[in-house]
């Protein structure tokens, strides 16, 4: 089973601290778009006929800025010319400050079944820093109208001024409002954006303040019945994320629009993410992509260990003898026995200890040294 995922690039305002491929005063373009999104669609259905998709998400920007009528069209678009499971994972990304009842009651007609909302804190002082465009009485309105769906919320922590008690309120209100799923991310503070700014006057927390604020995040969350499944996912019910599980599982997955990337067939390729390059390509019937790679079965091999040890489930060695032809553990003897302090090796699994979960970056750094 492979996933579909769709970029709409459109926000109200630019946050702070954004970088993502998104456009504040554009709005006006987006029944343009959606047509070309539709087109786009189209023009791939030749090509994965073959193919099984579990999953559909809608991701941005933000998706739910647009008009609804435009979500219906695009995953009637989606069931036309791609063979999507009935029972498939259909999610919208949602920023609190753009919905309403009428516009969540449409998403579920057309078949949205799980809803990420974008959070971020619950603490309205930061919202504003961050230049979002909501505040928490917004997101408690959305959460209510979200009341008995599957839905996720977004935390960030790294904040200026944030305090270990702020990220335990957020997951605290995030919970009691019904969100059965969290992802917790660290901020990052990219060069360009205004938060780069508070970054070089040392007005955000240092390394070690993020990696203490994670912990307290984890434990919160965990005296919640959150389990985390991935460095920065937490669920519960079981009500993980189907469409990511598929990327850190190193599925396949067919990207639309502006800066949308796929992966099928160990080829990854990339739109453009030019507004108006991506009009021209698609008008004049041509597809938008600008990067497109090969990946050889090294490259396979070293994107499915680092993809899974982000995950709480780690390396299931029988799988990697069946994709790779070889033994995990002998393959890589020397690299786990420089790094066992760091791992938990099972019958079945190597994976990164809980404890160590949030820097697995650098171990999957020293694992490839
Ligand atoms: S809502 Fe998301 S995509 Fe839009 S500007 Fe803010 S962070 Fe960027």
């Amino acid at each position: 089973m492979a996933g579909i995922y769709v970029h709409i690039p459109f926000c109200k305002s630019k946050c702070s601290y954004c970088d993502f491929t998104s456009y504040p005063d554009k709005l006006c373009y987006a029944e343009g778009y959606m047509a070309c999104v539709y087109r786009e669609m189209a023009k791939r259905s030749k090509e994965l006929k073959s193919y099984k998709f579990d999953t559909l998400y809608i991701g941005g920007g933000t998706p739910s800025v647009i008009d609804e009528k435009y979500i219906a069209m695009l995953i009637a678009s989606a069931k036309k010319n791609f063979n999507l499971a009935p029972d498939a994972e259909i999610t919208i990304e949602m920023n609190p400050g753009t919905v309403s009842e009428s516009k969540i009651r449409a998403y579920k007609k057309c078949g949205i079944n799980r809803f990420s909302v974008g959070l971020q804190t619950a603490v309205d002082s930061q919202l504003s820093d961050l230049g979002r465009v909501h505040d928490l009485k917004d997101f408690i309105g959305c959460a209510k109208l979200l009341k008995g769906e599957n839905f996720s919320a977004d935390v960030m922590i790294g904040l200026k001024n944030q305090t270990v008690g702020d990220i335990e309120k957020t997951i605290q209100t995030a919970s009691d409002n019904g969100a059965l799923h969290i992802s917790m991310y660290a901020l990052t503070p990219e060069d360009g954006t205004p938060v780069y700014t508070d970054y070089l006057n040392g007005e955000l927390p240092d390394g070690d303040e993020v990696a203490q604020m994670y912990g307290a995040g984890v434990e919160k969350l965990a005296s919640l019945g959150f389990e985390r499944y991935e460095v920065s996912n937490f669920c519960k019910d079981g009500k993980k994320s189907r469409h990511n599980l598929n990327y850190w599982r190193r599925g396949e997955y067919i990207g639309f629009g502006v800066s949308a990337s796929s992966c099928i067939n160990n080829v990854r390729f990339t739109n453009t993410f030019d507004l108006d390059e991506y009009f021209k390509c698609i008008l004049s019937d041509c597809f938008a992509v600008i990067d497109s790679e090969e990946i050889d079965r090294e490259g396979q091999e070293e994107e499915y260990i680092m993809l899974r040890l982000r995950t709480s489930d780690g390396i299931d060695l029988n799988e990697f003898k069946k994709l790779f032809g070889c033994e995990f553990t002998e393959k890589y003897s020397v690299q786990i026995n420089k790094l066992k302090d760091s791992l938990d090796r099972g019958s079945d699994s190597i994976k990164i200890k809980d404890e160590f979960l949030f820097v697995q970056n650098s171990i999957i750094v020293e694992f490839f040294n």
